[in-house]
């Protein structure tokens, strides 16, 4: 018989969902996959049922309900000064997952040059590569997970289409600085490209960060399209409502992608989340800086245990480097053997950072997952005590 396509045959579960399984079948207390133990506001619950039972439950328009596009166009306006036409400047994808396709699709032709940034979110190199993109990385590596001039050199090239660019970074938990946002702005203004900016955690920036769109610098507004993403911002990972903000001329096209992908999204959960981004300024600081604590208390118990734990600017995600503790356990350098041996001997659950990688991966460094309750990451860094400790 015929193959099936190449690019998803063959494609190996994603490690989300692979570290999820372990962690269930191990009874282990998953830091892995990125969600929230506690559920987002109980208002906007609340609203999602009323409009459920109550209606409307038939298609809502294709662009999405007006209610929720002019709360996207109001929040740019609000976060980051934007001006956002709502009836052709905005979105409504289920989930930040749709429209990353949607906009890869829409803007990619096959043989386009695609610049991703490595360490990469799961789903980014399959679609450029579904999309018949040519893809070229741009490799940034712990610590420091710094952006510099030479590698982008070598990215970009005439042939560039698009450079994704996921800012807050997940795994870095990095937000770009305002020089390293204008370095990249400059790369697509001399190669005649754009941007699809992947700013899910725009919300969830630490110790007084305010998230910069690389949309909000010089001549980059007709150039990119912004993501985000009410799992994260909201706490609601499986409403899967996503919206993009773009100009007309690209998002017509993306849109056209949407229609033949899901064409709409449940209406009670586009008008909780309308009311949802309406919230006042204490919901958004409360949100931030509740993770900041959490973040700081993984740290600190994750550093007591003896890993080496990198600066997290943002996302719920820390990522450690457990060199020393696989010294002192004899365990071999490898993050995928770390995180399945955390699982079952220690009852902990990580993400190998490796998997966001290509080739030559760096095999030292696991992430956690910070978005849980307090006890529940106290409970994971006695676990992961008690078993450093043990028998060494
Ligand atoms: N981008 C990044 C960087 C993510 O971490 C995630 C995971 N939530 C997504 C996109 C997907 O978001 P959604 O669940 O809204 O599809
Ligand atoms: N974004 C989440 C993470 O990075 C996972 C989302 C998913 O499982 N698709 O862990």
């Amino acid at each position: 018989m015929k193959p099936t396509n190449s690019v998803y045959t063959g494609l190996p579960v994603t490690v989300f969902e692979v570290m999820s399984r372990l962690a269930m079948e191990h009874d282990s207390i998953n830091l892995g996959q990125g969600f929230p133990d506690v559920d987002g506001p109980v208002d906007m619950l609340r609203l999602a049922a009323e409009v459920l039972m109550d209606g409307p439950n038939q298609y809502p328009p294709m662009m999405g309900l007006p209610e929720l596009r002019q709360a996207v166009a109001a929040a740019n306006r609000r976060f980051y000064d934007l001006d956002v036409d709502w009836k052709t400047e905005v979105l409504v994808t289920s989930g930040a997952t749709e429209a990353l396709s949607n906009s890869i699709q829409a803007l990619v032709e096959p043989g386009d040059e695609v610049v991703l940034i490595e360490p990469l979110y799961d789903c980014y190199l399959p679609l450029a590569l579904r999309a018949g993109a040519v893809v070229k990385t741009v490799r940034l590596t712990p610590p420091n997970w710094a952006l510099t001039i030479e590698a982008l050199e070598a990215a970009f090239s005439d042939k560039t289409k698009l450079v994704l660019l996921n800012n807050p970074h997940n795994p870095a938990a990095k937000c770009f600085s305002r020089e390293e946002l204008s370095l990249l702005a400059s790369f697509i203004e001399k190669f005649d490209c754009y941007a699809i900016c992947d700013e899910v955690y725009e919300h969830l920036c630490f110790d007084e960060r305010t998230h910069i769109p690389l949309m909000t610098m010089p001549n980059m507004r007709e150039r990119c399209v912004r993501i985000g993403s009410a799992g994260k911002t909201f706490s609601f990972t499986g409403w899967k409502v996503g919206y993009i903000t773009g100009c007309a001329r690209l998002l017509d096209p993306i849109a056209k992608a949407h229609q033949f992908t899901t064409f709409t999204t449940p209406p009670n959960l586009q008008m909780a989340v309308a009311a949802g981004l309406a919230k006042d300024d204490i919901y958004y600081h409360d949100l931030a800086f509740g993770l900041q604590e959490k973040r700081d208390r993984l740290a600190s118990g994750l550093d007591a245990v003896g890993f080496k734990v990198i600066e997290s600017e943002a996302t719920y995600f820390l990522t450690v480097d457990f060199t020393e503790i696989a010294n002192q356990k004899g365990l071999p350098l490898d993050d995928v053997n770390f995180c399945e041996v955390i699982t079952k001997d220690a009852g902990v659950t990580a993400v190998p950072v490796s998997a966001f990688y290509g080739d030559n991966a760096p095999q030292n460094f696991i992430r956690f997952c910070f978005c849980k309750r307090d006890e529940v990451l106290d409970a994971a860094v006695e676990k992961l005590m008690h078993w450093v400790t043990r028998a060494l």
